[in-house]
């Protein structure tokens, strides 16, 4: 039997995509940046077909690439160009196995969509705090793969700190069921934190333990303008020792994001009384305090006193603060009609805020005179997306031709600050090669030791995450 007739014996026909033309979705991702080419897609759907799959491959030596959701930022779910590897898919494993109120987990399938684990978290009295732009499409075991972090990493942790227990099959086939949904555990090395944010280099989650936690009862957003960046810093501390820190989420919006937002997306009004050029959305929640807007509307006072608001809208209706939370989710997409746009997802310690994004500004213009800044996201994280606009005018090709350039500026300006030249999406095969600038060659040797000791054949989403020199044969 032909390798493509074993992998049909596995899933059966509803699993399995040999023709190119019905591959499209797979292969290319949600920024166009990176397309590839595949020997077929498997869409395996239970844990065993997993297995059966990965030894099919470990003994022909056939590369898998494990795919989610497809909305990764960094072409960690997409082939090379080769077209010799094979796409596993977890679209098909999406049951919630269990609910457990007591415990207050979800054991649910890798393949799960997140939005429908928050509502199924909502429908048993609880919540899931992961809340991301991608949450109707992404899935649990792609979050869990890139430790994906959100709007409210600030107050829950990011997914890491959401993850008790992890099944996954190992590079040569064996299942390991770590389906724990213990809290305390410390019995030797704890090694479901290996696959969480591997990006499917080290094996692949088919099922996992999550937390639920107590839904609060109250929530209010407010809109707030402010001076400057600095100004985001000083309100954040305010905020949260006036609050009983109940701020979960601070989110940084420039100007130009919400004029784009208004520009591009149908329906959009400035939400803002005047166009003020920095503004935070801020959101509380609790179950004790049931007049949080009253709560929110003393701290905006302090705040106005110190200088660091300048004006606020609180919106009454729950309708309207979604309204506030939709703007912010689609300044990521609003920003594609403009042109080129180079992304930076870096980390500085939160008190570096102003000092980094005043670096950056001005080495960047020295790249690319007349940049338009976009620089938006996850403050209370110090965690930016600090994506340059072409300048108007400009031409795409020639301003994305640039990229590597203004990206080294960007990511030494947060080495320097010691920061992170990935805060939340990963590595893929984006930032690869730029691993040896920022990471100290220990780190990497213990990298390499780690991926050489489980994956020794190679064949696990070869070409992520890893630099070239360590990571077999895929380049690119
Ligand atoms: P995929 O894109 O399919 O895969 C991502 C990586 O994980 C790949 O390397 C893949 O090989 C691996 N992988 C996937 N599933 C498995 C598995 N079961 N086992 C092993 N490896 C696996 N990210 C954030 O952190 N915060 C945000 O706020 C955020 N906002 C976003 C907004 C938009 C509009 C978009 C498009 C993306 C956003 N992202 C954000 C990025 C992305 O949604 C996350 O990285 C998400 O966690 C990826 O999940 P996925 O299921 O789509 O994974």
């Amino acid at each position: 039997m032909s390798f493509i007739e074993k992998l049909a014996a596995i899933v059966g026909p509803k699993g399995l995509i040999t023709d190119e033309k019905d591959m499209g979705g797979f292969l290319t991702e949600w920024r166009d940046k990176y397309q590839g080419k595949a020997l077929a897609i498997a869409l395996p759907d239970s844990t065993e077909q997993v297995a059966e799959i990965v030894r099919l491959c470990a003994e022909t030596g056939t590369p898998i690439v494990p795919q989610g959701g497809n909305t990764g930022l960094v072409g960690g779910s997409i082939p090379f160009d080769g077209g010799d590897e094979l796409i596993l898919s977890l679209r098909r494993m999406n049951k919630v196995r269990d609910v457990d109120a007591g415990s207050g987990t979800l054991t649910v399938d890798a393949g799960c969509i997140l939005a429908d684990l928050q509502k199924v978290a909502e429908e048993h009295g609880f919540m899931f705090p992961l809340r991301i732009g991608s949450e109707g499409s992404c899935q649990i075991g792609g979050n869990i793969s890139t430790n994906a972090g959100g709007v409210q990493v600030l107050h829950y942790g990011n997914t890491r700190e959401q993850v008790l227990g992890i099944e996954a099959v190992l590079p040569d086939g064996q299942v390991w069921d770590g389906l724990t949904s213990l809290r305390k555990d410390n019995t030797g090395y704890d090694l479901k934190q290996l696959f969480i944010g591997a990006e499917g280099t080290l094996g692949i989650i088919t099922g996992a333990v999550v937390k639920m936690y107590p839904r609060p009862r109250y929530q209010q957003v407010a809109m707030i303008a402010i001076p400057d960046p600095a100004a985001a810093v000083s309100f954040l501390g305010l905020a949260r020792r006036l609050s009983g820190d109940q701020v979960t989420a601070i989110e940084l919006i420039p100007r130009i994001a919400i004029d784009l937002v208004v520009r591009h997306v149908p329906d959009f009004t400035d939400p803002m009384p005047a166009p003020y050029d920095w503004q935070i959305l801020v959101e509380l929640s609790s179950s004790a305090t049931p007049d949080l807007k009253g709560l929110m509307e003393s701290i905006l006072e302090e705040g106005f006193e110190a200088g660091v608001v300048l004006d606020a809208i609180i919106p009454d209706s729950i309708a309207q603060q979604e309204r506030l939370w939709m703007l912010r989710e689609e300044i990521s997409g609003a920003q594609k009609p403009e042109g080129g746009s180079i992304k930076h997802d870096i980390s500085v310690p939160v008190s570096k805020i102003p000092d980094f994004i005043k670096a950056a500004d001005e080495a960047v213009d020295k790249v690319v005179p007349g940049f338009r800044p976009v620089t938006f996201g996850h403050i209370g994280d110090g965690n930016l997306h600090y994506n340059p606009l072409q300048p108007v005018g400009m031409d795409k090709q020639e301003f994305l031709g640039k990229w590597e350039e203004v990206s080294r500026t960007v990511h030494d300006i947060a080495a320097s600050f010691r920061g992170s030249i990935s805060a939340e999406h990963g590595i893929g095969r984006m930032k690869k090669n730029d691993l040896p600038r920022y990471k100290q060659a220990v780190e990497i040797d213990m990298m390499r030791k780690i991926k050489a000791a489980l994956d020794p054949q190679g064949i696990m989403n070869p070409g992520k995450v890893l630099p070239d020199e360590t990571n077999g044969s895929k380049t690119g």
